[in-house]
């Protein structure tokens, strides 16, 4: 089992400080722990797949080092770093059955615990429930079923560390989904220490132990789920993950752990003990609603999306655009809504 850790990491492709140089990844410091699932999230172009090529070793860093359990990395090329790697496309090899797709990195390391080639392939694709399609080819799978052979395959060594890139992003939501609780079940069974790359951050929230959210080849914040949900740390993260409702306003009055907060000459009161004088803050949709009578803001309604269990309403504020989320239909185009001032969420000074 393995920990891993980015120290000061930067990658800059081209020639550093040429026109043409783009700066990729700047100062990443991220420690994985043992057995764990971390996620890397962020939209496209943020770096994501940089970092997880960086720690498989097919790209070198600029600056700043990869270390397993505390092994510097520099120089150790991919086949001799211990680890298992899934892609996006499931790359599998067209001409070989899926037994010998899934026992092809045994030909270069031992299967472990003695087993032998076969006994090892068998188990693999029992875990990934795939036993008795040993002889079909690849073709003859679902993409659901190609990407689990890929994973029996990256597992297939026993890898220290498993590495995987939009592994479910060519599939629909529904496999994706299925495909999700499997790769879970599948990693905690296994312990193994787990790096994910996704731009779905409903997929980071529900699948991570911990993950990092990435913004223009920066960490903005790790966290687990719950703490990257309900307290964002920058703007970027509040407005990624979910539907935060973001507002910048200026401190008034302070009594306690409350602040009075006036944006456009409307006033709020917000749950705000740190100092500053101007600051960004979030509420998220599901606070905002119509029978709370304080920090109360009258909504132009703008679209709204049935969504089964509750409506997810769009609209603004002041210009501002506001996200809603209200058990029913709003029949009028304005509505009046409040939040508690426990509800909102500083996000920092702007
Ligand atoms: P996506 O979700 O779209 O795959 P990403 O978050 O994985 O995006 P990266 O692929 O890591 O982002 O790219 C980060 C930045 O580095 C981007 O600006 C990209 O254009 C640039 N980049 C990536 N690979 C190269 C390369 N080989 N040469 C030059 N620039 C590159």
């Amino acid at each position: 089992m393995t920990d891993l850790r980015l120290e000061g990491v930067s990658k800059v492709y081209g020639e550093t400080g040429t026109a043409t140089d783009t700066v990729a990844l700047e100062g990443i410091d991220i420690a994985v722990r043992d057995g764990e699932f971390f996620t890397l999230v962020g939209p496209s172009g943020c770096g994501k797949t940089t970092t997880l090529r960086t720690i498989a070793g097919f790209e070198e860093t600029t600056e700043g080092t990869v270390r397993y359990d505390g092994r510097e990395m520099a120089g150790v090329p991919p086949e001799r770093r211990d680890i298992g790697v899934v892609f996006q496309s499931y790359a599998l090899f067209p001409h070989m059955s899926i037994a010998e797709n899934v026992g092809y990195g045994l030909q270069f390391r031992e299967p472990p615990e003695g087993l032998s080639v076969d006994e090892r392939v068998a188990d693999l694709l029992e875990l990934v429930d795939l036993e008795g399609m040993d002889d079909r080819s690849p073709e003859a799978l679902s993409g659901g079923q190609q990407q689990r052979v890929a994973l029996a395959r990256a597992l297939a060594p026993a890898p220290d560390l498993l590495l995987l890139d939009e592994p479910m992003s060519a599939l629909d939501a529904q496999l994706r989904e299925s495909l999700r609780r499997q790769l879970k079940r599948i990693q905690s069974e296994l312990e193994i220490t787990t790096v994910y790359v996704t731009h779905d951050q409903a997929e980071a929230l529900a699948i991570s132990d911990r993950l990092a959210v990435m913004n223009g080849g920066r960490v903005e914040q790790v966290g687990r789920p719950q703490e990257i949900y309900r307290e964002p740390a920058t703007r970027f993260v509040a407005e990624f993950v979910g539907d935060n409702n973001v507002f910048d306003g200026e401190v008034r009055s302070r009594d306690g752990e409350y602040a009075q907060v006036e944006i456009d000459g409307e006033r709020f009161t917000l749950s705000a003990s740190d100092g500053t004088d101007r600051l960004t803050f979030c509420v998220r949709p599901g606070a905002l609603s119509q029978s709370v009578e304080r920090n109360r803001l009258t909504v132009n309604v703008e679209t709204s999306e049935f969504l089964g269990e509750t409506v997810r309403v769009n609209g603004r504020w002041n210009g501002a655009r506001i996200v809603l989320q209200l058990p029913e239909v709003p029949e009028r185009d304005e509505l009046t809504v409040g939040f508690d001032p426990d509800d909102a969420h500083v996000v920092g000074p702007h």
